[in-house]
């Protein structure tokens, strides 16, 4: 391809909107544009780079022997009532009327509609198993689309579903993809974490998300410096400490703290460690069904911990999303204001992490304003007269840096990360509820198992760029380089051996295969900006011939993961031509 015959659309300037380094450079190098809220169009260099990944997700599930499919973008309404996400979905879901007033939706995911295939199309356990997949665009209306195609309305998906006559079936299915997703990243050369994920209401089946580490990422993840233990840090598991509190009893007391309603002012008054103390949290309960009833759940963790919002609120009588109490509903229940709060003489419903259960002599609130306990302990009647207690003890904390990791092996470290994928075990979720069902081998009707494995292929391009580049640009790893190769004319108007050199170059680049760029722009853009382009662009080998090189027989060779430049021969440069071909 020659630059002068190609859209490029660089730019210096750093677009005012964009928050994060791939959404800047994206736009800086040209291979996006906006066109109104997290919608984007693919110029020609970023849909170069869009195809390579494409292909490489392509290729990588037709080896697992997965088939590839397209099913529409539109889909009727009815789909979605018998799984009832019509209803349970929000906003996100963009729903709108045919001429005939019938309900529609864009899809922002496909298990409805691959069910609905498949119940019709698959009958017997010959048929099985089978995993089914797309590329594809995908719509969420987000409520804050942001970072580009990172957090973007419309984006392409790979989506695959596979389909199971047994739960075994369905565990070495699920683990080929896991695999597969794994040689996906690491043919970008990414460092990544597969962490436990949530899987959510759906139920306890296995779920994992991908994530590129990066700092701009969205989720914060935990893992083990020793195991492969990893996980979203919503869901990662808190061990209690090796060596339990081993103090021993001492009398409790009340003490006197006017004005003292935070953790950190008791600890200074009384010049004690904020884990020595325990933190009360009221929030609000629900019945069976998970609808709010009016009741109140206790909540205790050690003071030096924070409460996991999504472990405490999947408790089965707390209320989902955890809604803290109020001030003023903490006051007319207890008479104190929250900074008061304690779990001795509390008579509503406790639950106590377990690092906050296991402590001995804590200080805690003592349910009157302006007093705490001070030697409290679980099993001791407290001298304010209650019985102190707790309902049971639940793991409700967020884990922290350095905690013991819940295998046992090493401690947990944190970082950001962006999730690429997610991979999900949905058991029967979708084949009950529309029936989907095969016979097996004795002719007996078996509801089908089902797993599905999303890529966001547009997201994976952003991750990748916020993972590698610097000062200058974007530093592609060679398989998604929109090219592999440019040959930068210097001086092309003065020296037709410029022009001769680097067409010899160019052609034989092109007849290996190469994907090479030649940058023929003529004397109107300066070797500066050619130069600045390629590194903005981010092609990862790059030769500069100008009438300067020839006379001297060495052309300057740059290679762009290192930024490190070489003087080479003719020859050595043709060498190197095979050798980029030989590496493709
Ligand atoms: P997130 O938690 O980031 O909103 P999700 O869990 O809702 O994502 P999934 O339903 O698991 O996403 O979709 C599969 C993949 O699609 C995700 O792992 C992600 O890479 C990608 N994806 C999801 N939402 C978006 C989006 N708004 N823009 C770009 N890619 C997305
Ligand atoms: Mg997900």
């Amino acid at each position: 391809m020659r630059t002068s015959k190609y859209l490029i659309t660089t730019s210096k300037e750093t677009p005012s909107d964009a928050e994060t380094a791939s959404h800047q450079l994206m736009l800086r190098a040209g291979l996006i544009r906006k066109l109104a809220s997290g919608l984007y169009t693919w110029l020609p260099l970023g849909h170069r780079t869009l195809q390579k990944l494409t292909e490489i997700i392509r290729q990588s599930m037709n080896e697992t022997g997965a088939l590839e499919l397209l099913m529409p973008v539109v889909q009727p309404s009815q789909l979605w009532r018998e799984t009832d996400r019509w209803t349970m979905m929000g906003p996100e879901l963009l729903r709108f009327k045919d001429r005939n007033s019938r309900d529609f939706c864009l899809g922002p995911t496909h298990e409805e509609v691959i069910t609905d295939l498949v119940r019709d199309e698959i009958n017997s356990h010959r048929q099985l198993p089978t995993t089914l997949y797309q590329i594809q665009t995908k719509f969420r209306d987000e409520i804050r689309p942001r970072f580009g195609v990172m957090r973007s309305r419309e984006f392409i998906m790979k989506d695959a579903y596979s389909f199971h006559l047994d739960q075994n079936c369905l565990d070495q299915t699920y683990d080929v993809m896991k695999q597969t997703y794994s040689s996906i990243l690491n043919q970008l050369q990414l460092d990544y974490r597969i962490v436990d994920a949530d899987s959510g209401n759906i139920g306890g089946n296995a779920s994992h998300e991908f994530h590129v580490l990066a700092d701009s990422g969205e989720d914060e993840i935990v893992f083990s410096n020793k195991s492969d233990y990893a996980a979203n840090v919503e869901l990662a598991i808190g061990t209690i400490p090796q060596s339990p509190d081993a103090e021993s009893q001492r009398p409790s007391e009340i003490i006197e703290t006017p004005a003292i309603t935070t953790i950190k002012d008791l600890c200074s008054h009384l010049s004690i460690e904020p884990s020595r103390c325990v933190k009360t949290v009221i929030v609000q309960g629900c019945d069976q069904e998970g609808i709010r009833n009016g009741s109140l759940i206790t909540l205790v963790i050690r003071g030096d911990q924070t409460i996991n919002e999504i472990k405490a609120e999947k408790l089965k009588d707390v209320a989902a999303p955890l809604t803290r109490a109020t001030e003023n509903e903490i006051t007319s229940v207890f008479g104190c204001v929250p900074g008061y709060l304690g779990p001795l003489g509390n008579d509503i419903k406790i639950y106590a992490d377990p690092t906050a259960a296991e402590l001995t002599n804590f200080t805690c609130g003592a349910n009157i304003a302006d007093k705490h306990i001070k030697n409290a302990n679980w099993d001791v009647p407290s001298i304010n007269g209650s019985e102190p207690h707790y309902d049971d003890v639940f793991d409700i904390r967020k884990v922290r840096e350095g905690d013991l990791s819940p295998d046992g092996e090493g401690t947990l470290s944190k970082q950001r990360g962006i999730e690429v994928g997610h991979i999900f075990q949905l058991g029967k979720k979708y084949s009950a509820s529309m029936n989907a069902t095969a016979l097996d081998t004795t002719g007996k009707g078996i509801v089908l198992s089902m797993g599905c494995y999303g890529i966001g292929v547009t997201r994976l391009i952003a991750a990748c760029i916020e993972q590698k580049h610097d000062e200058y640009g974007i530093i592609w790893p060679k398989s998604i380089a929109p090219f592999l190769l440019v040959i930068i004319q210097v001086d092309g108007h003065k020296s037709e051996q410029v022009i001769e050199i680097s067409e010899k170059l160019y052609n034989s680049a092109k007849d290996l295969g190469v994907d090479v760029l030649l940058d023929d722009r003529d004397k109107k853009t300066s070797p500066g900006v050619k130069f600045a382009d390629s590194e903005l662009i981010g092609i990862p080998h790059r030769f500069v011939v100008s009438p300067k090189a020839i006379a001297d027989g060495f052309l300057e060779y740059k290679k762009r993961s290192t930024n490190e430049k070489t003087l080479k021969s003719i020859t050595e440069c043709l060498q190197l031509i095979n050798e980029i071909a030989e590496q493709k």
